[in-house]
């Protein structure tokens, strides 16, 4: 039996507030909001003092080994509300042998694929589809480059809530398919994320859908934000030196820089804090753009193209946000070539037996690449992201028949 007692009052969570990441202006819990006045992503607020003497390490221990584990630091007030497919703890791999060849002290992944629908997108899903069950929200509308689509659609329609969801025409097919299959109506554009948001903006203001974007949305991010929270426990409450995060809208970097700061302020962990690098296709590098620039703000990506389609995002609203966190933690932005993240995918699949996404694949190539120039030394402690199963892409062909028929010179094969 679940353990959630807890949850059932309504102090549960102790939510104080959402605020403006730009302004810091407060904003009421418990009622719909998307972006603040200023259109900048709201950020929830919870009361870390109070989260301080009624949570101790030893009795998350003994919680149930899901996401809902944290629920002091996550917005959903009771457990009724809760849409869950099963969110199990992620393990943390180590990758050995590839360590020994790069002379590497330790490459761990995170390795998200095991979550429902296949990618990380269900914590942020299972988190913004819970506060819209509780908020009443009866139509949710998203733009996706896939993954994200099809954790809304799982969790909306177990939610008994309707969707509409648009992507990029050139969206893998599988992900349009599951989309479709797990309940949403779902568009083929004839553009990018960004314009399938315009879309989304366009019919929330128009026919009523709840804008269910990345960080346009206050929840997602909560969600994302388990991922700092469990890979912190699971290192016996600590950090690595070094995150490498596959990054489109940044939620991910974003929420994790967040549980950092708020597992400080409860004194779960100390001061350290891992590097955060953010790492992107060289056919979409907006905020590696903006970070050698020395800038804010990112400028819109123009012809983005990479087959990383979850980080895909020409332009992503918290790029701010992105480039603080990677900055104030001491990290980079880095670019990586398709073909490197081919060939990554090749060589953990082969050595390590991780069938890595791209978007996976793509900071193991960045790791290499930093290896190389010096930004990551060696005896760092590594933490690579793997967002996705990579049996949700295209796989290279293969065509080996062989003829049963006819003698076969077993020694040859
Ligand atoms: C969405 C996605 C990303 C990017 O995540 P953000 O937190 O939005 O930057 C990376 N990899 C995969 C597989 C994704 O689906």
């Amino acid at each position: 039996m679940r353990d959630d007692e807890n949850l059932t009052t309504e102090r549960a969570t102790f939510v104080t507030n959402l605020e403006c990441s730009a302004t810091g202006a407060r904003y009421a819990a418990d009622e719909l909001h998307n972006l603040s006045r200023e259109r900048k992503p709201l950020l929830v607020r919870y009361d870390l003092a109070g989260i301080k003497k009624a949570l101790t390490k030893d009795a998350l221990a003994r919680r149930p080994r899901d996401l809902w584990r944290y629920r002091e630091l996550l917005p959903v007030r009771r457990a009724r509300h809760i849409v869950s497919l099963g969110e199990p703890v992620t393990p943390i791999m180590a990758m050995p042998r590839l360590a020994k060849t790069l002379k590497a002290t330790e490459i761990l992944v995170k390795d998200e694929s095991r979550l429902p629908t296949g990618s990380f997108k269900a914590r942020g899903l299972a988190m913004a589809v819970s506060m819209a069950k509780a908020l009443g929200v009866a139509h949710m509308a998203m733009p996706t480059n896939g993954n994200a689509g099809a954790a809304l659609a799982a969790f909306a329609s177990r939610a008994g809530i309707k969707t509409t969801v648009f992507c990029p025409e050139d969206t893998p097919e599988v992900n349009v398919r599951e989309i479709a299959l797990q309940g949403a109506t779902v568009y083929q554009v004839n553009g990018l994320i960004d314009d399938c948001g315009k879309i989304v903006a366009e019919g929330a203001a128009k026919v009523g859908w709840f804008d269910t974007s990345t960080l346009k949305e206050p929840y997602r991010i909560e969600g994302k934000k388990t991922m700092g929270l469990e890979l912190a426990e699971q290192l016996g409450w600590d950090v690595p030196d070094v995150i490498l995060y596959p990054t489109g809208g940044g939620t991910g970097l974003i929420g994790m820089w967040k549980a950092f700061a708020e597992l400080e302020a409860i004194g779960f962990l100390g001061a350290k804090r891992p590097r955060m690098v953010a790492v992107q296709a060289a056919g979409c590098a907006p905020i590696v753009g903006a970070f050698d620039a020395g800038e804010e703000h990112a400028p819109r990506w123009q012809d983005a193209h990479t087959i990383a389609s979850g980080i895909r995002v020409p332009q992503a609203i918290g790029d701010f946000l992105i480039l603080r966190a990677v900055r104030a933690s001491g990290g980079f932005a880095i670019a990586v070539p398709d073909d490197a993240i081919t060939a990554a995918i090749d060589e953990v699949a082969r050595e390590e037996g991780l069938l890595l996404c791209p978007e996976g694949g793509a900071t193991y190539a960045a790791l290499k690449q930093a290896l190389a120039d010096g930004r990551i030394r060696r005896e760092e402690r590594v933490m690579l992201f793997n967002c996705a199963t990579g049996l949700k892409y295209p796989l290279p062909p293969l065509h080996r028949p062989l003829d049963r028929l006819k003698p076969i010179d077993f020694a040859a094969l």
